[in-house]
């Protein structure tokens, strides 16, 4: 029988918060495996980022996320791509299987982020492989604009979102069910300016369906259904922690090994509604320099 290799430390994740740990932790000259699907993570949807020092102008997602797997490169990290399916805790290690292959850690460092809120509706799935309905932006680059685009949602990323649809010549209605946005007012602002951008407020979706190659919607306003029609939807209604992964005997241990100091959460997986690129990046540095500091 072939033993799964073994590493001292397994990072799973390959956002803003894994990647930060592994620059840290080959500075440090400790080995590890980084697995993660989709290198970059979630910031590579975000229209402008203005709050990481250094961009005195902002930078785009895009363009961040280009940064940091060219900074990963220098420092001749690779990452391997794979998404992880199971993970397990026993005598004293971590058994991560992933797609293709099996791994064994005496430590692990979990930064998988968020997955996206769905509205568990009629027609969403299909909708969704048939790339009619989206809950991120960056895989929308390629499709050719402008289009008209329904924005579900009322939160900063759907504000966000609309922003980068129509800096893109596309046409944005964001439907929110209530009266006010949870948005930032920098965003509201901007929103407000474009003309491109409609906002439709006291608006609940209902239904989903697909005709020729529009997507029709089903709302409620006030008491009133109507029909609204587009090219695409894109629901930004929230996002929860990503563990699916955990085995259930490991998700009852979580806290208590976080307190022995073998597993490490780090980033928007484990920091509620606090779900920024530099707390995630702080998150990463502490938990690489947590684990030097057990090894010395
Ligand atoms: C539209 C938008 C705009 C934003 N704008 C800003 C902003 O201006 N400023 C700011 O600070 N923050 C912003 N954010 C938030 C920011 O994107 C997150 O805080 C940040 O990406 C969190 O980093 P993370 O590493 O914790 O998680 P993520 O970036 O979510 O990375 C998680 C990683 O884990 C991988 N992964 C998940 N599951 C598995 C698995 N089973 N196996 C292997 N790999 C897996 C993912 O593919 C990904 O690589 C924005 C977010 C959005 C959506």
């Amino acid at each position: 029988m072939v033993h799964p290799k073994e590493y001292p430390v397994i990072l799973i994740g390959a956002g803003p918060a894994c990647i930060t740990a592994a620059i840290q932790l080959k500075r440090s000259n400790i080995s590890f495996l980084m697995i993660g699907k989709d290198p970059g993570g979630l910031i590579a949807n975000a229209n402008l980022i203005e709050n990481l020092l250094g961009f005195p102008k902002g930078i785009s997602g895009e363009n961040f996320v280009s940064l940091i797997l060219t900074q990963l490169k220098n420092h001749s990290i690779t990452i391997l791509e794979d998404e992880v399916l199971a993970v397990d805790y026993k005598e004293s290690k971590y058994f991560v299987k992933t797609k293709q292959n099996q791994f064994v850690g005496k430590k692990i460092i979990i930064g998988t982020g968020t997955l996206p809120r769905k509205m568990n509706i009629s027609d969403e799935s299909l909708l969704f492989e048939q790339r009619k309905l989206f809950y991120e932006i960056k895989n929308t680059i390629h499709i050719k604009q402008p289009e008209k685009w329904i924005i579900i949602g009322s939160g900063d990323a759907a504000y966000d979102y609309a922003l980068n649809l129509a800096s893109r010549s596309n046409h944005v209605t964001i439907l929110q069910r209530s009266e006010s946005s949870k948005a930032l007012p920098l965003l509201i602002n901007r929103v407000q300016k474009i003309s491109q951008i409609q906002v439709k407020c006291n608006v609940s979706v209902l239904k989903l369906d697909r005709k020729s190659s529009n997507v029709v919607l089903t709302v409620s306003e006030g008491h009133q259904e109507t029909l609204l029609s587009a090219d695409r939807v894109l629901v930004a209604i929230g996002r929860h922690p990503n563990t699916y992964f955990l085995s259930n005997d490991l998700s009852s241990k979580v806290d208590d090994l976080i307190l022995q100091g073998s597993l490490f959460m780090v980033g928007d997986v484990k920091n509620k509604s606090f779900r920024q690129v530099s707390i995630a990046m702080g998150d990463g540095l502490w938990a690489a320099m947590t684990i030097l500091g057990n090894f010395k």
